[in-house]
């Protein structure tokens, strides 16, 4: 195999052991398999922008397409400082294997720009975004690579990039980006998508484990667009949501938290921390609270070789991408613990996106009720396939998902050769 130290990220090495391990299983020609731990194309720019003070900043950012075996492109696009070349690379490559495993006719994308965007004003942003935006333009399309908010960006950032794109060509392409605002394209339900995922995976993994959902303690790192949705759906359901953080802290009550109140509290002092009538917690500590299920929804690496033993959690709910470090998956596999995998368990936002993207291609939009039941046919669809899988060969749901969605890529590659 030939070695990438270019791409060389915790996150990176994570999806490069899981890619090696089920090639391995799967048996895939070793041709194919090569191709698939390396990018297709990867592109590094530098976004110079002038800050409010009146200096220049230089910012990094990266756009790379890791497979287009099964069509255009498409993955997230983060503004983060833990961004790097190998972590977005490991990202795209996760993306490759969502996309195929959802039935999507997409390969894997991925985009990030090295910085802390809280600390930017609206004015750097835009201007960030829109320069990012010249920087990466022959990379990005509607047919060719389709980028969406990831962490970090949002609603906002999509369409100054739709609107950047769409100037250099003349005329209005929404097909460009998906995650964008309804009035100019977007889809309804876009933007709690990745949260009703969850959820819909969710009741599909009680169903298979022979539980019930309803009355479940709930755990959720993170309360961005993700963990929030996901924790106010579980809560209209009857769950109880016993803890919740962010990024600066979080709050514990094992007899339930009103996660109405505690969105009005976030919206009024910007944190869940400070909540009333609950406990406070670390971000690390609120992971080992015990609860039925575990929903770490911020950034990756979070369960890992040193704290995996200490979860409680009867199922982890993977909404982030690549909380779980390859050790800490055999400890949570050995102590019980159902992993419900990434590209799985939050694949409900670029399943809506790809509606997004059909629906703006055919300027005909669909109900928001048209769109959850399809969104929910899906992920239901795919639990059990997965499900089946990893029962069938005598594997864990992470696995049994990869298989899925590699072989479907490998396939692909052998239907249509190598070039020239
Ligand atoms: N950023 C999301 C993800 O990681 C959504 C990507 C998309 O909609 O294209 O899956």
């Amino acid at each position: 195999m030939t070695d990438s130290p270019e791409f060389d990220s915790e996150l990176h090495r994570t999806a490069l052991a899981q890619l090696d391990r089920v090639a391995a299983r799967l048996a895939l020609d070793s041709d194919i398999h090569e191709r698939l731990r390396f990018p297709r194309r990867a592109l590094v720019v530098s976004v110079p922008i002038r800050m409010d003070r009146g200096d220049t900043e230089v910012f990094i950012g990266y756009r790379v397409h890791h497979n287009t075996a099964l069509g255009p492109t498409k993955g997230g696009l983060r503004y983060d400082l833990g961004v790097n070349l190998g972590e977005v690379t490991a990202l795209a490559m996760l993306m490759s294997w969502k996309c195929a495993l959802m039935g999507l006719p997409y390969g894997g994308a991925k985009g990030g720009v090295r910085c802390n965007p809280r600390e930017l004003s609206p004015r750097e942003l835009e201007h960030l975004t829109r320069r990012y935006t010249t920087e990466i333009i022959h990379m990005i399309g509607p047919d060719l690579d389709i980028p969406a908010p990831d962490l970090g960006t949002d609603e906002q950032t999509m369409a100054w990039m739709m609107d950047t794109y769409s100037m250099t060509q003349g005329k209005s392409v929404p097909g460009v980006v998906t995650g964008k605002p309804i009035i100019v394209g977007g889809s309804a339900g876009r933007r709690e998508a990745t949260g009703r995922g969850i959820v819909f995976v969710l009741y599909q993994a009680a169903k298979s484990l022979g539980q019930e959902l309803r009355g479940k303690k709930i755990v959720v790192q993170g309360f961005g667009n993700v963990g929030s949705v996901a924790a106010r759906l579980l809560w209209n359901d009857g769950c109880t949501i016993a803890g919740i953080s962010d990024v600066k802290g979080g709050v514990w009550n094992p007899a339930g938290l009103d996660v109405r109140q505690l969105q009005d509290h976030v919206t009024q002092t910007g944190s869940v921390v400070g909540f009333p009538g609950a406990e406070p917690v670390t971000n690390e500590a609120i992971l080992e609270q015990p609860c039925d299920v575990l929903i770490p929804a911020a950034v990756d690496s979070v369960i890992h070789a040193r704290n995996a033993d200490r979860i409680k959690a009867l199922i982890v709910a993977e909404a982030a991408n690549g909380p779980t470090t390859p050790e800490a998956d055999v400890i949570l596999r050995d102590h019980g613990v159902t992993v419900i995998p990434d590209i799985l368990c939050n694949a409900g936002g670029v399943v809506v996106s790809y509606f997004e993207w059909v629906q703006g291609l055919q300027y005909y939009f669909w109900k928001e009720s048209e769109i959850i039941a399809r969104l929910q046919e899906i992920m239901a669809r795919s639990f059990t396939s997965v499900w089946r899988t990893a029962q069938k060969s005598g594997v864990d749901l992470r696995t049994g998902a990869l298989m899925e969605g590699i072989s479907r890529v490998a396939d692909a590659h052998v239907s249509r050769g190598l070039y020239p």
